[in-house]
């Protein structure tokens, strides 16, 4: 099938084959990557070249650590303010329901202020980044770069002078070039772009990491730790890491991420410019807005929308169904989506729409 759910999601067909191959004897093992030691050598070289390629394909500076940490991206909603607030407050910008429920849970933590929002509007825009009042005490401010319900992503970023931007990217990781430098921390959950659920990638700037762990801060949930112990501090989610590490490589085989993000423009191009011409399907996001990865579209009308959820799955298409939320169908178009899956659906709805437009 063609599968475009927004997470967990399509991996490459490549890497699931490999890791069938090496499922019962890994490199001549004897054993699988579920069964072994995280503290021998074959799975340092796992975690290690992990590491090393996802720096490489992103350009991450010498000064930024890499921690996998464990809990999803849900868990750094908390380890993001327990670790930076220092005592500050942090400033969010509200763009969906994602970086909604960042705000909340760090104002469970700290002090945390909604600097923007565009939920008045449906959350179909990135909210206005002119005339930001930034705190004065801010440690940060937080965005949420793909918000991957509503289908919005930022083409610029604010401007936040000394203040760290912080960054969830959760279903944008790797799907076009993104300037690690212009962040102090960026973080997501693996599930959509790189492997299967069970790691959170965190990418922060040395400076930020708190020298010591602070008071009160759950030990699983501290970067200190996280970072000194090379993310080993305890059992980490090895098979899912070992995946992680397989796509890196084969996203280095397609020539990179600024490869990949042609390609990932190109599949959004071929979506949008269906739906802009459509009569019957309809995009719920601003223009200038729109995720390349996550593509929300409606016909504005409930059986009609089940009537072509339905014509998918005869097709072999499926997870199309939008976010209980929203309604309509999502299209998550993710790295391993092939441009075959984009031209399926695309055939799906012209004949859907010849049929009922
Ligand atoms: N951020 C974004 C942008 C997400 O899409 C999701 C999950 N869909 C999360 C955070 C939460 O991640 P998790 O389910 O791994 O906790």
């Amino acid at each position: 099938v063609f599968n475009f759910s927004a997470g967990p999601a399509v991996l490459p067909e490549d890497v699931l084959r490999e890791a069938a191959d090496e499922m019962l004897d890994y490199k001549g093992c004897g054993m699988s990557v579920m069964e072994m030691s995280h503290r021998s050598g074959e799975f340092a070289q796992i975690i290690q070249t992990a590491e090393q390629d996802l720096r490489d394909l992103m350009g991450i500076p010498g000064n930024y650590r890499v921690l996998f940490m464990q809990g999803g991206g849900t868990a750094q909603f908390s380890a993001i303010p327990l670790n930076l607030l220092n005592g500050g407050v942090g400033d969010y910008i509200v763009s969906g329901s994602w970086s909604k429920k960042a705000a909340k849970e760090a104002a469970r933590m700290g002090r945390a202020r909604v600097i923007a929002s565009s939920e008045d509007d449906g959350f179909n825009r990135i909210p206005d980044l002119e005339n930001l009042h930034i705190d004065e005490d801010a440690s940060y401010v937080y965005l949420c770069h793909n918000e991957t319900i509503t289908g919005t992503v930022y083409h610029e970023l604010p401007e936040t002078g000394d203040v760290p931007l912080v960054a969830d990217i959760s279903s944008s990781f790797l799907s076009e070039p993104i300037d690690v430098s212009r962040f102090g921390l960026l973080f997501g959950g693996v599930q959509k772009n790189i492997g299967p659920a069970g790691v959170a990638i965190v990418i922060v700037r040395d400076d930020l990491i708190p020298e010591k762990t602070p008071d009160g801060v759950p030990i699983i949930l501290d970067y200190r730790t996280t970072a000194d112990k090379g993310s080993l501090y305890n059992t980490p989610p090895c098979y899912t890491i070992y995946i992680c590490g397989k796509v890196f490589k084969w996203l280095k085989a397609q020539g990179g991420i600024e490869a990949i993000g042609r390609r990932n423009h190109a599949k959004a191009d071929a979506l949008y410019g269906y739906l802009d011409k459509s009569d019957l399907f309809k995009t719920t996001v601003r223009k200038q807005d729109r995720s390349i990865m996550n593509v929300p579209f409606v016909t504005g009308d409930a059986d009609l929308d089940a009537a072509f959820i339905e014509a998918c799955r005869q097709a072999g298409i499926v997870n199309i169904k939008g976010h209980r939320s929203v309604g309509g169908m999502r299209a998550s178009i993710y790295n391993a989506m092939p441009i075959e899956g984009v031209n399926a659906l695309l055939d799906v709805m012209e004949s859907f729409e010849r049929s009922h437009g």
